[in-house]
């Protein structure tokens, strides 16, 4: 079981179905081991990508509301030492930020060399909410997928390695998870009027990601749909995705001082 860069050629329906796995999936017990052990190999990963300090890493979370990016960050980048990552959370611009251009505040939390990045929303809202509800023209919003392929190829050109998740949940789990959002006082604070005035226009946002994923998956920076009503799968998936992406980087802890073990008799 395992996550299928998204090929612009073939794209993904976003169909309700497409928010399960087909195919056998393990038993929730097994599924919850091998969690586990994905989750242990990331924070290890995480050491030697630190001390490696070639690359940086971004990961990107999209995904409708109640879609499960909250969740899938605190699962699954959890395992990663808080001092080798850093997350942002993208909301509505600020006056500020909406007097630079969109990539603006982007690009200020995009990580250096050693650290991980991990996006709660990005740019791609700027192709989304922003078309969705028209923020801003047309004419204005549809340059920006060239914008954001030219922005994506620099930063992968300086190091930067991209992943890019869209959390697909179907139209029956976000209305129960919204439902039991409204009706748990520990989560009713997520809630908010937006959330159902964007579910309300549920076939846009299909559209407007499916054009993000048609366009803005490319070989450097994929795109991955993942399976999300089952929060498990969900985490497995997006775990072992990276855990890939991390060893085929060939990791290495940097050479000591050739002296080191003098150094090592001097130590009382
Ligand atoms: P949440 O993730 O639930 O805290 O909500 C953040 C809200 O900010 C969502 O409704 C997003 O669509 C919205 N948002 C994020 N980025 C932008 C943007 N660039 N322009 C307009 N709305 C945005
Ligand atoms: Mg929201």
């Amino acid at each position: 079981m395992h996550l299928e860069r998204v090929d612009p050629d073939n794209l993904p329906s976003l169909h309700d179905d497409e928010a399960t796995v087909t195919g056998k999936v393990p038993g929730s017990r097994k599924l919850r081991e091998r969690f586990d052990e994905l989750h242990d190999r990331l924070a290890k990963l995480q050491r030697v990508f630190y001390a490696d300090g070639r690359h940086a890493l971004l990961v990107v979370f999209q995904g409708r509301d109640a879609s499960g990016k909250d969740g899938t960050i605190r699962n699954v980048c959890g395992a990663f030492n808080p001092q080798g990552c850093r997350v942002t959370s993208f909301g509505v611009p600020s006056t500020h930020e909406l007097a630079h251009d969109f990539l603006w505040r982007i690009h200020n939390a995009v990580p250096p060399r050693a650290m991980i990045g991990v996006f709660n929303r990005s740019h791609y809202e700027d192709v989304l909410a922003v078309r969705v509800h028209e923020l801003v023209p047309e004419a204005i919003w549809s340059g920006r997928y060239q914008q954001i392929n030219a922005f994506e190829a620099g930063l992968v050109a300086n190091d930067v390695i991209i992943r890019k998740f869209f959390l697909h949940v179907s139209s029956d789990e976000q209305r129960e998870r919204l439902q039991e959002r409204l009706t748990n006082p520990e989560r009713n604070w997520k809630f908010r009027a937006g959330d159902l005035d964007d579910r309300a226009r549920w076939d846009e946002y299909t559209d407007a990601y499916r054009e993000i994923l048609g366009r803005c998956s490319t070989m450097d920076a994929p795109w991955f749909v993942v399976p999300a009503d089952d929060k498990r799968v969900r985490d497995y998936l997006v775990a072992r995705e990276l855990v890939d992406t991390l060893e085929s980087l060939d990791l290495r802890y940097p050479e000591a001082a050739p002296d080191i073990m003098r150094y090592a008799s001097l130590v009382d």
